[in-house]
């Protein structure tokens, strides 16, 4: 199969114990049924968010990953559910396990998503900028 549809790429796991999960979504909303449907990835190759393919936040799947109508939730389900392998949310596994740090030192879920996704956008070209 050349395709995979990410849509299916994990089940509605075992949250971490250790996320506080204040200012993120709630765990109803991390089903992936609510969401996975509206991916940007969805029936396009997996190898562009394989970390074998994708060993940047600059690669092409990351970059698919900025314009995507539910990366907000993506990178907190990788970060809920623990998502070691890949990119999610426009993240590789080594920016992620630097986001678990700082989730395990007590930072909330939503300020980890939104200080993340905030310095995403300010660093996103800006169309028509020479
Ligand atoms: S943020 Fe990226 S990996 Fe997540 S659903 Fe969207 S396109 Fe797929």
């Amino acid at each position: 199969m050349s395709t995979y549809d990410r849509s299916n790429r994990r089940g509605y796991g075992t949250p971490q114990r250790w996320v506080d999960r204040t200012g993120g979504p709630t765990l109803a909303e991390l089903d992936p049924t609510r969401w996975h449907e509206k991916a940007a990835c969805r029936d396009l190759p997996s190898a562009l968010w394989l970390d074998d393919y994708a060993q940047t936040s600059t690669s092409r799947g990351a970059a698919i990953c900025q314009v995507c109508p539910v990366q907000r939730t993506c990178l907190a389900s990788a970060l809920v559910f623990g998502d070691e392998y890949g990119i999610y949310g426009g993240t590789t596994s080594t920016e992620r396990a630097s986001l678990a740090r700082r989730l395990r030192r007590g930072d909330t879920l939503g300020a980890v998503l939104d200080e993340t996704l905030a310095s995403r956008r300010s660093s996103r070209p800006v169309a028509g900028a020479a």
